[in-house]
């Protein structure tokens, strides 16, 4: 049975001239996608070619629309479980099989060339290196490339070694660095692919080539071959290397391995025998692999629990599907010009309400101006960007909302004025249109109290510039019901974004997470530690801005009166953060933030500095703490505010947390979120070096029990160690 199923990825056929084709197609799935079947399915076939002096050469396509979309991450992630005590050696066979079956492909003795009829993403495209040839059908949607490193991988099937034997060392870099794709046109000019052909020559095109100009032996494989432009020691090329690592660490702050690990395949393979290169390239795999959480925690949010949330984790089944076909978007402010854009560019229509006619007309300017950006760089047509606008209808008229399906409110963040634009909807919508506010604090269950009807009532939390950001936090309120829920999941959906779903609270999870990060951020200003080291530290850690400059940036008045409206808002039961008395110190001086020009730094022409009055305000230490401790301290806040959301009920599962915080607020993704990151330290080490925190620096970074209960009993938040997932 095994063998059969082995056997079914490659469909083998041999035609009256003696051409094979190797059409791979997964069965039971709709992608082909590389595991232990495809490798054996590839072997049998090369056996069969090679055994049958009746074969001239072969071609390898997919019968699927995609040629082969890479390896299966899924069993990856399952299978660092599985190997976790593997020897090394054998550790390291299984990471060089693919790469081995690869070798043996091009070193077979019969000519062999890819025809590439759909995306030929990572493992699949480097199948397409091994062959002798390519042709890449110039259907529209088709593209080639390498993007293992943007999940923390590097090309491990003798991509680092193929592409600079083809290219050149330096043309061959960003290809293998940057996970760019290529479209047919783009591959060809690139040389990565030899030939292009319409879908419907594809094949015909491959063949001739087998007739008329076979070869079966790669340049690399020839005597005397030299790499095009130099090998890595050649000083044309020696210094791309020199400012390539300084390029890499620059960007990546040294926090993930795969990158360097890509330049080092390269320098040091190149300097050898492809068979010799393509060992070092299946060392530096399994060490990005194994060595270290990043590639797994990538894996595991980035791929796998991001795919697990579009396709409807959280959607409550038994509901019929959703489609909105007409969206009112009330407040055309900097939210709600971006989603009606977001929603237009889906095909909904959109009705644009604000104030007045001129507030509707600023969100309808957004959208032009953000889609003419488009049609200027060429990448909209005139006419599609005219089809988008006519979808947008701005108005103060809230009768046209009569027909809508879904509503979203951006109206300013104040209760009250909520409050009133949902009265006034209730008044004109129909009974079965859903009511979504995009509050960034508020919580859901109190302003569905101004709805006569709470059920229909949701929280959609979209990100800022909302026509790009790819996250939506979706709140179930106390009364929401099943069938709002998962209409908005469905509208989400819609727009081609990904939800995490989170139980009401103050600040949700998203807000309240990046909020203990900048509140303890600007706290460490009062206790008198370095400005400059703050920010620093942070974007060492990987943050993509420093906290006091991002805080600069959104506006102190802003955090000054999100304060004062949310002591408003709950009375006795508010508890002011510890960055509180820093931010009233420089308001009450009119250092309201970068707008005018001065915050915690100040801001002129020639760049920023931090504002020289800020020591005489909150004195310097005299010892600073270390660099290392500062950018744990930034790391740990976060993780420790996710294990409290989670052990609140607030989050329904860990994955929604490590979306939410990498995909909405910028924490770093080579953590793969606050949760895979304490996964990735250990639970035991985790509270440890929390607790050794929490002497250094405060209470408010000593674990909670949730964390000290997993730590005692062995147990993760992922994997096999894996506790049942509270339901909250
Ligand atoms: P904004 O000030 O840019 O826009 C608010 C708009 O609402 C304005 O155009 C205003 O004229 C309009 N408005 C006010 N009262 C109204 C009423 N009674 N009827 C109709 N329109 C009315 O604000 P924004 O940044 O777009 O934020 C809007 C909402 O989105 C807030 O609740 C905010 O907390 C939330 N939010 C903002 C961000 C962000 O980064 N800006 C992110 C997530 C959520």
């Amino acid at each position: 049975m095994e063998k059969n199923v082995m056997q079914q990825v490659f469909q083998y056929k041999v035609d009256a001239e003696g051409i094979a084709t190797f059409t791979i197609d997964y069965p039971g799935k709709s992608m082909n996608v590389i595991d232990q079947a495809f490798i054996d399915g590839l072997n049998d076939c090369i056996r069969r070619a090679v055994a049958d002096a009746q074969v001239i050469g072969a071609i390898i396509t997919s019968a699927k629309d995609a040629f082969v979309a890479g390896a299966d991450l899924l069993t990856m992630e399952a299978n660092l479980d599985a190997g976790a005590d593997d020897s090394v050696a054998i550790a390291f066979e299984k990471y060089a099989s693919l790469s081995a079956v690869y070798r043996r492909l091009e070193t077979c003795g019969k000519p062999i060339v890819a025809a590439i009829n759909g995306v030929a993403m990572g493992g699949g495209f480097e199948l397409c290196l091994a062959c002798h040839h390519r042709v890449m059908s110039d259907a529209s949607g088709v593209v080639v490339g390498l993007p293992e490193v943007q999940v923390g991988l590097l090309p491990g099937a003798g991509g680092t070694q193929r592409l600079p034997r083809m290219l050149g060392v330096l043309a061959a870099l960003p290809w293998l660095l940057e996970g760019k794709t290529a479209t047919a046109a783009k591959a060809l000019e690139a040389g990565l692919v030899n030939a292009v052909a319409a879908p419907e020559r594809l094949l015909a095109t491959a063949r001739q080539w087998l007739l008329d100009q076979p070869h079966s032996t790669q340049a690399w494989d020839q005597k005397g071959f030299k790499i095009p432009g130099g090998n890595p020691l050649d000083p044309r090329v020696a210094p791309g290397f020199v400012v390539g690592n300084t390029m890499i660490v620059a960007a990546t702050q040294g926090n993930l391995p795969a990158p360097l690990a890509i330049q080092s395949c390269v320098y040091e393979g190149c300097l050898l025998p492809i068979d010799k290169g393509l060992r070092i390239e299946s060392k530096y795999l399994l060490a990005v692999a194994t060595l270290s959480p990043v590639s797994r925690s990538m894996i595991r949010t980035l791929f796998i629990n991001k795919s697990r949330a579009e396709k409807g984790l959280h959607r409550p089944a038994a509901i019929a599907a959703f489609k909105c076909s007409k969206l009112g978007m009330v407040g055309a402010g900097m939210m709600g010009g971006g989603i009606a854009l977001n929603a237009a560019q889906r095909g909904i229509d959109v009705v644009l309400i604000d104030r007045d006619q001129e507030a509707a007309m600023r969100g309808y300017g957004y959208a032009e101006k953000a889609l003419a950006k488009q049609v200027q760089r060429g990448r909209l047509a005139q006419d599609k960007m005219d089809a988008i606008l006519k979808r947008i209808t701005p108005t103060t008229d809230y009768l046209l909302l009569r027909d809508a399906e879904l509503v979203v409110e951006a109206v300013f963040e104040d209760r009250a004025v909520k409050a009133e634009v949902t009265r006034r909807l209730d008044a004109v919508l129909s009974p079965d249109c859903v009511l979504a506010t995009n509050t960034s604090t508020l919580p859901i269950s109190l302003l569905a109290q101004a709805s006569i009807r709470p059920e229909r009532f949701i929280g959609l939390h979209f990100f800022s510039p909302a026509d790009r950001m790819p996250l939506v936090e979706v709140i179930r309120g106390q009364q929401t019901s099943d069938q709002t829920l998962a209409r908005a999941l469905d509208f989400v959906a819609q727009l081609k974004k990904t939800p995490i779903v989170v139980n009401d609270a103050r600040g949700f999870f998203t807000s309240r997470f990046i909020g203990a990060f900048i509140d303890d951020a600007i706290s460490m200003v009062a206790e008198g530690i370095s400005p400059p080291l703050i920010d620093n530290c942070a974007r060492q850690a990987g943050m993509p801005v420093g906290p006091l400059a991002i805080t600069d940036e959104l506006s102190i008045e802003l955090s000054v009166h999100a304060g004062q409206s949310q002591a408003k808002e709950f009375g006795a039961d508010y508890r002011p953060g510890r960055s509180v008395p820093v931010l009233q110190k420089l308001y009450a001086l009119g250092r309201m933030g970068k707008k005018v020009g001065q915050g915690f730094y100040d801001y002129t022409d020639s760049g920023k500095r931090v504002w020289p009055g800020l020591a005489l305000l909150f004195p310097p230490r005299e010892a600073q703490p270390a660099p290392h401790d500062l950018k744990q301290r930034i790391l740990y806040v976060q993780a420790i505010e996710a294990a409290r959301a989670f052990a609140e009920g607030v989050l329904l599962a860990p994955a929604d947390g490590d979306l939410g915080a990498i995909l909405g607020v910028g924490f770093p993704a080579y953590t793969g979120g606050p949760f895979c990151y304490i996964d990735g330290i250990g639970l035991t080490a985790f509270v440890n070096e929390a607790d050794r925190l929490a002497d250094l620096f405060g209470e408010h970074l000593r674990p909670n029990e949730l964390l000290r209960e997993m730590a005692a009993s062995g147990q993760t938040f992922y994997g096999p160690k894996a506790g049942p997932v509270p339901v909250p």
